[in-house]
């Protein structure tokens, strides 16, 4: 029998409805993986969960370019009005932990079996750390985006859910207008918005696709 195709937005909208109702606000800790994607969840996710970031994104080269997506999430976090406040969470930079999961998979395209290692390697690294500092969910920003897949985030995330003993939050965070609006806040604060998605293999991508133009 074919499965049923879930939507993740409507069940994070009925989990809210719930906690709303419950008056309950739990600890979510969110994996963010830059300020852009980051100003069009924090609103939401701040009004239902008491919210904990975590920058953990190994994946990003060269060097310089992580410390600008860094200091820009820190700005951003300094600077957005929220209902509750925000801890950020830095974690150290593991570019060897990338390098490790992309082994072999260097010339995949962004989309391919890589970017399934990558979400893995973030995922993981989210779900344990949730698990060892109390948290009741975990989640990350990287849905919001329409170039990445929900469905598979969403399974690699129940998937480390599983394995570290902490609930994943479903989300699919581009729905409900969600990307337009991190384009609308991004707008708002300035923001520096990269354009490609963060390893070195997808800058060279991006790159050889420009010059083909
Ligand atoms: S293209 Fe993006 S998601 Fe895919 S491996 Fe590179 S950084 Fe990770």
């Amino acid at each position: 029998m074919a499965q049923a195709v879930r939507n993740y937005a409507k069940e994070l909208e009925g989990l809210e409805a719930t906690l709303a109702q419950k008056g309950e606000r739990p600890k979510l800790l969110l994996h963010v993986c830059c300020a852009p994607c980051a100003s069009g969840v924090l609103e939401g996710v701040a009004r239902f969960f008491q919210v904990a970031l975590v920058f953990y994104n190994p994946n990003i080269g060269p060097r310089e370019e992580y410390d600008r997506r860094l200091l820009e999430l820190k700005r951003l976090v300094g600077e957005m009005p929220l209902e509750s406040p925000v801890e950020l969470l830095e974690a150290p930079y593991d570019g060897g932990a990338f390098e490790e999961a992309a082994r072999g998979l260097e010339g995949e395209p962004e989309g391919g079996s890589r970017c399934l290692g990558c979400f893995r390697l973030r995922l993981g690294y989210t779900a344990k750390l949730a698990k060892e500092r109390g948290f009741d969910y975990f989640t990350t920003t990287l849905s919001i985006s329409p170039l990445k897949n929900a469905r598979a985030l969403n399974q690699i995330g129940e998937e480390m859910g599983r394995r570290y003993g902490v609930k994943h939050l479903p989300s699919d965070f581009k729905k409900r207008d969600g990307y337009k609006l991190s384009v609308q806040r991004s707008r708002e604060y300035g923001l520096y918005r990269q354009d490609y998605c963060g390893c070195v293999y997808s800058k060279r991508e991006r790159g050889a696709g420009e010059s083909e133009k």
